[in-house]
């Protein structure tokens, strides 16, 4: 079982690419935000209290995005595919190793994880364009001072860990979809185990 995580500032594609690429290996595609979003929707205990920080583009608690994810990864389907692509999460080093013990309990860990890097210029004229609730200009601006103080310090964390693997996130979804699974096909061969579907 292959576990990658995606990093990148919002806006980078991860959300797009990490969908694509689980579609391609027939992996399972789990995003925080997604189930975040999902929670806020149905208007759930857990959607309320994450709601009010989404919107104001603060991280949502350690404790409901660990507990969440924990609970994902136990899920049949996880269980029973050949990888797990994690989008929006870890977003900060307690995460990170929270997500390790998790793994480890299995006896499991990450495979890689993949840095999408995107100028700063850049993601925020892609997500002024997407204009989701929480892409206006103040919560954009909020969302990436986050992911500098808090994410950002994975990417250090990552490296000396000799997980790391950046790719250059600039161009059209395909540019950029061909980059990350030539970096999957060349890099990581040798542990690849999942059949293309
Ligand atoms: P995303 O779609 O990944 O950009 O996430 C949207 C919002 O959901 C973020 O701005 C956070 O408020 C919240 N969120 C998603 N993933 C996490 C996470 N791992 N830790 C904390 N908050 C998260």
């Amino acid at each position: 079982m292959l576990y990658f995580v995606f990093l990148g500032r919002q806006g980078s594609g991860k959300g797009t690419q990490s969908a694509l690429i689980a579609q391609k290996y027939g992996c399972v595609h789990v995003s925080t935000g997604d189930m975040l979003r999902s929670a806020v929707a149905a208007r759930s205990e857990l959607g309320l209290q994450a709601e009010a920080l989404m919107l104001s583009g603060k991280l949502v608690s350690d404790d409901i995005t660990i507990g969440i994810v924990a609970e994902r990864l136990q899920e049949e389907d996880v269980i029973n595919s050949p990888g797990v692509l994690l989008d929006g999460f870890p977003r900060n080093l307690k995460q990170a190793k929270a997500l390790e013990t998790i793994l480890s309990v299995h006896d499991k860990r990450i495979t890689a994880a993949l840095d999408l890097e995107v100028p700063v210029e850049t993601v925020t004229e892609r997500l002024l364009q997407r204009g989701r609730s929480d892409d206006t200009e103040r919560i954009i601006d909020q969302r990436l001072a986050e992911y500098e103080t808090q994410t950002l310090p994975l990417i250090d964390w990552y490296r000396q860990e000799g997980l790391l693997f950046t790719i250059n996130g600039s161009g059209t979804v395909e540019e950029v979809f061909d980059r990350i699974v030539q970096m999957i096909e060349s890099t990581l061969s040798k542990s690849l185990s999942w059949a293309e579907v």
